[in-house]
């Protein structure tokens, strides 16, 4: 369906002109810790806080200073490291096996061969670590290797239903596959990030502040809620 699929790209370009122009365009930094080591830390952040993963990293980066000495670890002292981040059992049992089987396959602990590989195949790849979703692979793939993945959390699966642009029963993975081949050229980091912030500020699970979004006159949802406060859009 051609008319639908320039339609996507179309509403997501003017969706990130928008947010740009409130927000900014954020940087994206690549590389900053290696891809073994992000792999590592988007285990640690799910389902907790910013603060408390880097707490649960700072804490398994101290025991365990190199990529050998995590993967000797008992499971039991790197539950006991990464606690604060939460579910401790099932995420160092996430970090222990992905580290086993790389370094099982690959001789060394190291992703780069995944740099020079297609992005589907890269994120097939990713996936089928136990614990490493399309969320967590697209973090990756996008904050490590710069490829063109789009991540889809909990903030951007809300705003991107509310705008209309993701069927409302699309889960994270759905919804990123969906969306990603319509993100323009160079700007899956920064949308990804700009529609974060306007989850957390503006668009957020309850209450959204539709009258101080910079999305309202593109927004569905945001026309009903103002017509429902009797307010013009
Ligand atoms: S207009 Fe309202 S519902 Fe729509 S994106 Fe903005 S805050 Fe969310």
């Amino acid at each position: 369906m051609p008319g639908a699929v320039r339609g996507l790209s179309a509403r997501l370009r003017e969706v990130s002109g928008l947010l740009a122009g409130r927000f900014g365009r954020p940087e994206i930094s690549v590389h900053e810790t290696g891809p073994v080591r992000n792999l590592v830390l988007t285990i640690l952040s799910q389902n907790t806080t910013d603060a408390n993963r880097d707490r649960a990293y700072d804490r398994l980066v101290k025991r365990f200073p190199t990529l050998p000495a995590l993967a000797a670890a008992r499971p039991s002292e790197l539950e006991e490291a990464i606690r604060v981040g939460g579910l401790a059992r099932a995420k160092a049992k996430s970090i222990l096996g992905a580290l086993a089987r790389i370094g099982e396959e690959r001789g060394d602990y190291s992703l780069d061969f995944l740099r020079g590989m297609p992005l589907p195949e890269a994120r097939a790849y990713l996936t089928s670590f136990p614990g490493v979703g399309v969320k967590t692979a697209n973090i990756l793939l996008l904050f490590s290797f710069g490829m063109p993945a789009f991540p889809v959390d909990t903030h951007v699966l809300r705003v991107t239903k509310r705008l209309g642009l993701v069927s409302g029963t699309a889960d994270l993975g759905k919804a990123a596959l969906s969306l990603e081949p319509h993100v323009g050229t160079g700007d899956h980091g920064p949308l990804h990030l700009n529609l974060i912030r306007l989850g957390r500020e503006i668009c957020r699970p309850r209450n959204p502040l539709c009258a101080e979004c910079p999305l309202l006159a593109v927004c569905p949802e945001g026309a009903r809620n103002m017509k429902a406060k009797g307010r013009p859009e």
